[in-house]
């Protein structure tokens, strides 16, 4: 690591300081997760702000956390572990003004079943995190003859009473950012990525894949402004997609949703034909391991209840749950983002019952990857959720130390044996 005080590789010689400029492992470990915070709160800040709202007080936590990090003045353990919580305060913040500000312009989600698959005829596949760039292309596409996909976390915009309207939103392509090769080298359609989670593009379809806002990658066209006409263009000049129904997938239960359904859930918990809630879901990734995940969500008997959000929500819901009188078994409430859906429904369930969230029958087990999910980790941490099992390892910047402290105040614990791990859960 290069050490930009000294201006020297840290620890080599010369360096008569431990770690960076004397930082020593666990400052730096804390550092590491406040700027991977950060930088989860600034996605979400993005998107919020593209929609008109934004917050001084958050803006204002940016500032001085970033500059927390480059200071060497006071490496006081306290003080970065409160600036972490403190991150996780602003996340809930900033998810609050996303969902406002989602809400606002496309109206409270409700639940959807989408099918999945192509139809017959151009069509155009978009994915990523920005449902504002999908409105738009909507508005552009109509009566083009295109049908619009959504792909990854674009999913739960089929929730949205404003996208509804849409009838050539025909459905979902494909599953989560990490299968984007094989699913897009099969989609004879144009395709439009929206935010990072993006891989490096094949030859085989770079030429039809644009980039707009956020997102970029080489060698593929970027489109500003949000002027999609060129995806357009390509969509219609590329040979039509085939006829390829593959069944359908549900979305759209947000908070307003769930809590629509609050008496019917507490009355079913408390006749005991609801035993336990599981969140299973997060930021999926290619990793070996997470079929952990998928194997878990199997598993959960019929008595429970599965929340879920993120794209880890693909390694479970192909599958179909059925109900418990009526309250579906699997309940997506749709992007990251909208983890702030979990937290309002586990906060509704924990009043309903008159006890704290870690006193529910809520299990929460976590799939993390990037940036955002690090962020949501810290939300749930401030909000003093513990018994999270994090998978599919643990962040490698989480020294032992910090680590220890996670585990003694948060009970935090990474994912381990399926059957371990569920009978544990269900104690
Ligand atoms: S949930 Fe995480 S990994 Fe998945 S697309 Fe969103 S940010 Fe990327």
């Amino acid at each position: 690591m290069f050490c930009y005080q000294c201006e020297q590789t840290a620890g080599g010689t010369g360096c008569t300081k431990v770690g960076v400029c004397g930082k020593d492992e666990d400052i730096q470990s804390l550092q590491d997760m406040l700027i991977f915070g950060l930088k989860g709160i600034a996605a979400y800040a993005y998107h919020a702000r593209e929609l008109g709202e934004k917050d001084e007080q958050v803006d204002a936590f940016m500032h001085e956390a970033m500059f927390a990090t480059l200071t060497n003045v006071d490496f006081d353990l306290n003080r970065y572990l409160e600036l972490v919580l403190k991150a996780g305060e602003m996340n809930l913040r900033v998810m609050e003004m996303l969902n406002n500000a989602h809400t606002s312009r496309f109206g409270n989600p409700a639940p959807a079943t989408v099918p999945t698959g192509t139809k017959a005829g151009p069509g155009i596949v978009i994915t990523g995190h920005d449902l504002l760039d999908l409105y738009e292309l909507l508005k552009q596409t109509e009566g083009k003859g295109i049908n619009v996909y959504t792909h990854g976390e674009m999913l739960p915009a089929h929730g949205y009473p404003e996208f509804r309207k849409f009838k050539h939103l025909v459905g979902n392509y494909g599953t989560a950012w990490q299968n984007q090769e094989k699913e897009f080298e099969d989609f004879s359609g144009a395709i439009l990525v929206t935010t990072n989670c993006i891989m490096i593009p094949k030859d085989s379809y770079k030429d039809r894949l644009f980039t707009c806002g956020i997102a970029g990658a080489s060698e593929v066209k970027h489109l500003k402004n949000r002027d999609f006409s060129e995806v357009i263009d390509k969509a219609l000049s590329q040979p039509p997609l085939s006829e390829n129904p593959q069944g359908t997938l549900s979305t759209g239960f947000h908070y307003t949703a769930v809590l629509g359904m609050a008496d019917k859930i507490v009355e079913a918990v408390k006749a005991g034909k609801i035993r336990h809630f599981f969140f299973i879901g997060g930021c999926d990734g290619a990793k070996p391991g997470r079929n952990y995940f998928t194997e878990l969500a199997e598993k959960v008997p019929d008595d429970c209840v599965i929340l879920t959000a993120a794209c880890g929500k693909y390694r479970l819901n192909a599958r179909d749950y059925g109900d418990i009188d009526g309250i579906p078994r699997l309940i997506d409430t749709g992007q990251c983002n909208d983890c702030y859906s979990v937290i309002k429904i586990a906060t509704a369930l924990a009043e309903a019952f008159d006890c704290g969230v870690n006193d529910l029958p809520l299990s929460l087990v976590v799939s993390w990857y990037e940036q955002k999910a690090v962020a949501i980790l810290l939300t749930l941490l401030h909000l003093g959720i513990k018994n999270i099992r994090l998978g599919p390892s643990m962040p490698a910047f989480i020294s032992p130390n910090v680590l220890n402290v996670l585990v003694e105040k948060f009970s935090i614990k990474p994912i381990g044996n399926v059957d371990e791990d569920l009978a544990e859960m269900l104690s």
